[in-house]
């Protein structure tokens, strides 16, 4: 029912530093079961980084940090009282406000602490469930108001400058849009698509495979499965969790968000030990009503090509051609998270 397509490829060189003996290099094109997206496995290297010393960095940008507590509530706009009376929405060391450079009409940053620098590592479960569920209140009010960009409610996080984010200090990225985005469109449209032509739903169907293959599956947290993306979009692949009983954001009670967080935790602290400190994290949802959905999230990596020179993990392929390059197979990728998420 579910097809894992692979084109196996070889490159032959002839190597000068053995006499031109001929070199044979191993590449493959994966195709994502859902949406048929390819992506290359291919310029293997061991997932190795170095782990920069953010504190000066953290300490320049600290004293014009929009997000720090001295500032935050001086510096940051206020939503209109039709959408939010008190303007912005707080929690803890947490605060919520509008987008000053919105995605749509409505956008939101929420701030994950008063703290300006959290290595990877320090995000505890509860520390980023609380965070998710800040974003939650956000939408229910958007709900509750009746606002017709109130459809899909999205969570991006970008983590540290590698990943895009412009601030050091953590946040996510919140809002609402009645447009979903490029990939999100087509998995949902696939997704549909699947699910009149087999009478079973894609997702359920995935995680029954996954899980009972093992090769890219790390494990199971009360309702959400954690595996790796057969065709990943990041340089050291993919993590997906699916959550068994929700179709869209919304569906996510406290006891799910608290799930993700525990497992986003083990996930961070594997990479981490591959010298990655920067990462991009989106929600995958449905509208509530489109039950061939299942509600996900998927954790890609972010690092360099070239890390003395800067050099992003993104060139033109990925830009211009949206193709993607892994460099290890995602299923010895796997093998090196489990024991993370076994601990
Ligand atoms: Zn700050």
């Amino acid at each position: 029912m579910i097809e894992f397509k692979a084109i196996e490829k070889e490159t032959v060189l002839l190597n000068p530093k053995k006499n031109m003996e001929p070199r044979k290099i191993p590449s493959q094109v994966r195709f994502d079961p859902l949406t048929g997206r390819s992506a290359r496995i291919c310029h293997f290297m061991k997932l190795e980084w170095e782990k920069p010393d953010l504190t000066d960095l953290a300490l320049e940008s600290q004293a014009n940090c929009p997000f720090c507590p001295q500032y935050v509530e001086k510096i940051t706009p206020c939503f209109p009282p039709e959408i939010l009376p008190e303007g912005r929405l707080k929690q803890n060391d947490m605060i919520l406000f509008p987008n000053l450079a919105p995605y749509d009409s409505v956008g939101a940053v929420a701030t994950m602490a008063d703290r300006h620098l959290a290595p990877m590592t320090a995000f505890s479960e509860r520390r980023m469930a609380a965070a998710f569920g800040l974003a939650l209140e956000f939408f229910r009010r958007l709900e509750a108001a009746r606002h017709p960009e109130s459809v899909y409610h999205l969570v991006n996080w970008n983590y540290m400058p590698p990943a895009g984010s412009s601030v050091i200090h953590p946040h996510l990225q919140v809002f609402a849009t009645s447009t979903a985005p490029n990939l999100m469109r087509q998995e949902l449209e696939a997704a549909k698509t699947f699910a009149k032509k087999h009478n079973a739903c894609f997702w359920e169907k995935l995680v029954e495979h996954e899980a009972a293959n093992g090769r890219r599956y790390l494990g199971k947290i009360g309702n959400t499965h954690w595996f790796m993306a057969y065709a990943p979009m990041g340089v050291a692949g993919d993590v997906i969790a699916v959550v068994q009983d929700a179709v869209s954001t919304v569906d996510l009670s406290e006891k799910h968000l608290l799930e993700l967080g525990r497992g986003l935790q083990k996930i961070m602290a594997a990479y981490d030990k591959m010298g990655i400190y920067s990462f991009n994290m989106n929600f995958f949802t449905g509208r509530r009503q489109d039950t061939f959905n299942r509600f996900h999230l998927v954790f890609s990596p972010r690092t360099f090509f070239n890390q003395a020179l800067g050099t992003t993990d993104i060139g033109a392929l990925r830009n211009l051609y949206n193709e993607t390059l892994c460099m290890a197979y995602p299923e010895e990728i796997a093998a090196s998270l489990r024991p993370f998420f076994d601990a």
